[in-house]
């Protein structure tokens, strides 16, 4: 029953106490016993002032303690590395960004983050109780290792789960983190479905299809019910090297054309005939040309012929997986917010279903999916068992 409530609490669907003796289905008394156990636990806090001063029933409400635990969330991307701690309810601290090693090999990167995070824990107030990390290449399940990591052209098949989990221990994580601390680590596409179900534009969607170009590539994640469809391995929805023009632009994976190569922050530039400031992160550069599509028509030009490729693939995908919400990610959210109409027709004209029940395609809301999906990753065992973060 406790995890249950937490997760409950955790995702902001039980602002008070009799929302949750609802949702559990359970009396007032079992619910009461439940949120006073997550109180004394420093998980949550049970507010019984009445709403608004006044002088009504007390509603207890319920709200994830702010002085309660953190977790370290990191991220490696094409531009950087991110760290951020982050307490439950999908609360992420300002990140601090960091410019990626000089030297990139796999525990080189593991160690820089590692130690940016790990600086981060030193300096809080709050315990400390896991670290997960988004990797922007597939990882495998259950051991974790890294395929296809073209971007830092990572061995296949490194083991990037034991290296970060080394890597946090040699770290100097402060007094108030456990020790050992566990780590975790997944795919950044998936990391940020299950951010935006529990937090963001995918909440209440039962098929929920996320799309997303942040830095380099294009990735994909699925969320059927609350759990992410990660395949036999690890590796499901691999939409980047889906074909959309045969004749396209030449991807890391050898072939042409595939999604990575015509939509990402790259594949828009090349469509204005621009060359970005290679001193800036890309990714902001590529969403000022979206921005620009609105009076510029260079910029409108490449961004319609990006968007008729995003929806070329979106519609692929949905015919294939039928989703009843598709939330856009990263570049692709700037790309609907700059082209919404052409890009829904594209898709709705392509999509079997599409003619129809028009599948919603929505912008991602939360502003750092990826991290606040690594901190989901790193609470996952506390939000199984909330009386485990009294360990340590
Ligand atoms: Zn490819």
């Amino acid at each position: 029953m406790l995890g249950p409530a937490l997760s409950l609490i955790h995702t902001g669907q039980t602002p008070t106490r009799s929302a949750l003796t609802r949702a559990l289905d359970v009396t007032r008394a079992t619910a009461g016993a439940v949120t006073a156990e997550l109180e004394a636990l420093g998980l949550i806090t049970v507010d019984s002032r009445p709403a608004g001063g006044g002088r009504g029933r007390p509603s207890h409400r319920l709200a994830i303690d702010p002085e309660g635990p953190v977790v370290i969330a990191g991220q490696i991307h094409a531009d950087g590395l991110s760290v951020a701690l982050a307490g439950l309810g999908g609360l992420l601290d300002p990140p601090v960004h960091r410019p990626l090693p000089a030297a990139t090999d796999p525990v080189r990167m593991l160690r820089a983050v590692a130690e940016a995070g790990a600086e981060l824990a030193r300096h809080s107030s709050r315990r400390c109780l896991g670290a997960a990390l988004a990797l922007p290449n597939p990882v495998t399940e259950p051991d974790g290792a890294a395929l296809a990591a073209l971007h830092f052209a990572w061995p296949s098949g490194t083991p990037v789960a034991d290296l970060y989990d080394v890597e946090v221990g040699r770290a100097d994580n402060g007094p108030r983190a456990l020790d050992p601390l566990p780590t975790a680590i997944a795919n950044d596409a998936n990391l940020a479905a299950l951010a935006e179900y529990r937090h963001g534009a995918g909440r209440g969607a039962r098929h929920l299809l996320l799309v997303t170009s942040g830095h380099r590539g294009v990735g994909g994640a699925l969320v059927i019910d609350g759990r992410l469809h990660t395949g036999s391995a690890g590796l499901a929805l691999e939409v980047g090297h889906l074909t959309v023009d045969p004749q396209g632009r030449p991807c890391q994976c050898g072939n042409r054309g595939c999604l990575n190569a015509e939509t990402d922050p790259d594949a828009l530039f090349a469509a204005a005939g621009l060359t970005p400031d290679p001193d800036r992160p890309l990714l902001d550069q590529a969403r000022e040309l979206c921005l620009a599509a609105s009076t510029d028509e260079r910029a409108r030009t490449a961004v319609g012929h990006v968007v008729d490729r995003l929806g070329l693939g979106l519609a692929g995908v949905a015919n294939i997986l039928n989703p009843d919400r598709v939330v856009l990610s990263g570049l692709h959210r700037d790309l609907l917010e700059a082209a919404p109409d052409r890009l829904r027709a594209v898709v709705a004209e392509r999509c079997l279903w599409g003619r129809s029940g028009r599948v919603p395609i929505v912008g991602a809301e939360l502003g750092h999916s990826a991290l606040t999906g690594a901190a989901e990753l790193a609470w996952r065992p506390y939000l199984a068992d909330p009386q485990s973060v009294a360990v340590g």
